[in-house]
């Protein structure tokens, strides 16, 4: 079987990011710029080596750390669902391979990324500058507690599944701002977005189910 090269992003990497957009539009997802930013993120690169033939499948895979790179399909629906504007600062909660700031960055936001484990974090802090995906800052701590000294955010992405709704996080949102949270036990979790009307209000709606890795309180 042929073995990518790590670094290098081929015609035939193209031609297979092609196939996967398709099947994204397939399977439901309409937004043009989340479906470009897709088309242009290098996705093997973040995979760990022993998955990289499977890339530009629409599956999760293995990152190291217990932990997952998100199925494209829950990346996109994550992604438009924050509908991420040009400027956007996002706070990103669970860095993990970087796939999902790479993709943010992409579509122009100034992202913020906290991960708990150092591995990672460490990790994706060195992969995404290399891709010219720089512009990123990384955090190393527990998204439980946001990042204070930036907020308020416009948008807020958790990329773990969350037990509660964090009000700590909803307090360093804009209002007006949106917040995508997966929310539920460690079986499964309803995709929630959060929307601050005021100062001390939100509204919630909900958005189909989904399987994250839980979101864990502490670093490791
Ligand atoms: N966005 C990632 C998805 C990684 S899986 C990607 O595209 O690859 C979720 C990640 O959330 C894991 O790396 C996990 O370690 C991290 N995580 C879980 N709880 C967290 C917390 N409280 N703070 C920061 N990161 C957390």
């Amino acid at each position: 079987m042929h073995q990518f090269n790590l670094m290098e992003d081929s015609y035939r990497h193209k031609g297979l990011r092609r196939k996967l957009i398709e099947d994204l539009r397939v399977k439901g997802i309409k937004d043009e710029r989340v479906l470009d930013a897709i088309g242009k993120v290098p996705r093997h690169i973040f995979m760990d080596s022993s998955f990289i033939n499977f890339s530009y499948k629409d599956q999760a895979f293995p990152i190291g750390a217990g932990q997952t790179i998100s199925q494209p399909y829950t990346v996109a629906f994550q992604t438009a669902l924050l509908e991420v504007s040009m400027m956007d600062k996002v706070l990103e909660i669970g860095t993990g391979s970087g796939y999902q700031t790479a993709v943010l960055v992409e579509m122009g936001a100034k992202v913020y990324s906290i991960e708990r484990q150092r591995e990672l974090y460490l990790k994706a802090q060195s992969t995404l500058p290399r891709l010219g995906y720089g512009k990123a800052m990384f955090f190393f701590g527990d998204g439980y507690q946001g990042v204070p000294p930036y907020a308020p955010f416009d948008k807020i992405l958790i990329t773990a599944g969350a037990a509660e709704l964090p009000e700590k996080l909803i307090s360093q949102l804009k209002i007006g701002g949106r917040m995508v949270i997966p929310h539920g036990d460690n079986k499964s979790q309803t995709m929630k977005l959060i929307v601050k009307t005021s100062e001390n209000d939100y509204e919630v709606s909900t958005h189909g189910n989904f399987l994250f890795v839980p979101m864990l309180k502490g670093t490791e």
